[in-house]
């Protein structure tokens, strides 16, 4: 048995020489292999050289420097990749999360969950971060029926299949219970205590609910239509062609009455509803097609790699 530390930090120079040994202590408790990965998002400040130093003494630690900075959603990937152990937990840098609860997550997931996530019950942020954040794990819960009460918690571990599955890019890492559990894992949370942030400045303001609501779009595509976009566009444009076409039938009524109708403001809109209808629904066509091709293409590549077996 092995566990994977995984920690993703962009310039948190100041508090990784104090992450280091109460991570390691915490690690070192658990009683079986680990190794610490430390993911750089391409950090501008000494956080790189304080890691080097760290790994000259401790070879389970291992580094992996992102040439560019690129979020916390592509070092977490990264990290994922590179992870060795059959559990992996992540956590912030900033030791807002505390080493000493790994203990626990990896107790509750040995009762048979491949994510347990932290809950940050009394979570140490200002109200600007706190508020935004409860709106929008409401919203995950109302949405999709996977009700955690906190989503975004750094602190999370997965089993190795769990963790090995996620592909996140941009935004992505706040939505990771609920991809997880869209892929079939089951997934929990426990109570986990929360530090104020004592070290460098919290990477994400305000300005992330205005990314979060958009991000909530994709995901909800990804998750409910990616396989079937007609779905969703057909029933956009069918909604909106037929609002066009009644009030395009109120209008043929009205001049076969005798009225003139052809200055009418109404009848552009109703022909703009029709045109805008079928070409979104058209559009759902094409989405379902490109599905299509590529389903055709993994089943040739399956019937190819069956043909390899049996001339064997
Ligand atoms: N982080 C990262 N890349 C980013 C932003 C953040 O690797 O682009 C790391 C950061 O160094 C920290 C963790 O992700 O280890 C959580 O970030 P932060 O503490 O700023 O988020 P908050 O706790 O304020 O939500
Ligand atoms: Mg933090």
């Amino acid at each position: 048995m092995m566990i994977s530390a995984i920690v993703p930090l962009y310039n948190e120079e100041e508090s990784l020489e104090k992450l280091y040994p109460r991570l390691k202590s915490a690690l070192n408790k658990l009683k079986i292999e680990h190794e610490i990965v430390f993911v750089d998002d391409g950090s501008s400040d000494s956080s790189l050289q304080i890691l080097k130093k760290l790994a000259s003494k401790d070879n389970t630690v291992k580094i992996y420097s992102l040439r560019k900075h690129s979020g916390k959603s592509e070092a977490l990937t990264y990290g994922f990749k590179k992870a060795a152990g059959d559990y992996v937990v992540t956590l912030d840098a900033d030791l807002q999360d505390r080493p000493e609860e790994i203990q626990n997550l990896l107790d509750k997931s040995r009762e048979g969950f491949e994510l347990v996530s932290g809950w940050r019950k009394n979570r140490k942020d200002s109200l600007h971060m706190k508020i935004p954040s409860k709106f929008f794990n409401f919203l995950m819960g109302a949405f999709w029926g996977v009700h955690l009460h906190d989503y975004n918690c750094g602190l999370k571990l997965y089993t190795k299949e769990a963790a090995k599955s996620l592909r996140l890019y941009g935004g992505m890492h706040r939505f990771i219970p609920l991809l997880v559990s869209e892929k079939g894992f089951e997934v929990t949370e426990i109570p986990v205590v929360h530090e104020p942030r004592l070290y460098g400045r919290s990477k994400y303001g305000f300005s992330k609910v205005f990314k979060d609501i958009p991000d909530m779009f994709t995901i909800l595509f990804l998750t409910k239509y990616a396989k079937r976009p007609l779905h969703f566009f057909g029933l956009t444009g069918g909604i909106l062609s037929a609002i066009g076409s009644l009030i395009l039938l109120y209008l043929v009524i009205l001049k076969l009455l005798g009225e003139t109708i052809g200055g009418r403001p109404l009848l552009t809109f109703g022909m703009l509803l029709v045109l805008v209808g079928l070409q979104i629904l058209f559009t759902g066509f094409i989405a379902d097609l490109i599905i299509n091709l590529n389903e055709k293409n993994k089943l040739d590549e399956e019937a190819e790699d069956e043909l390899k077996f049996k001339s064997e």
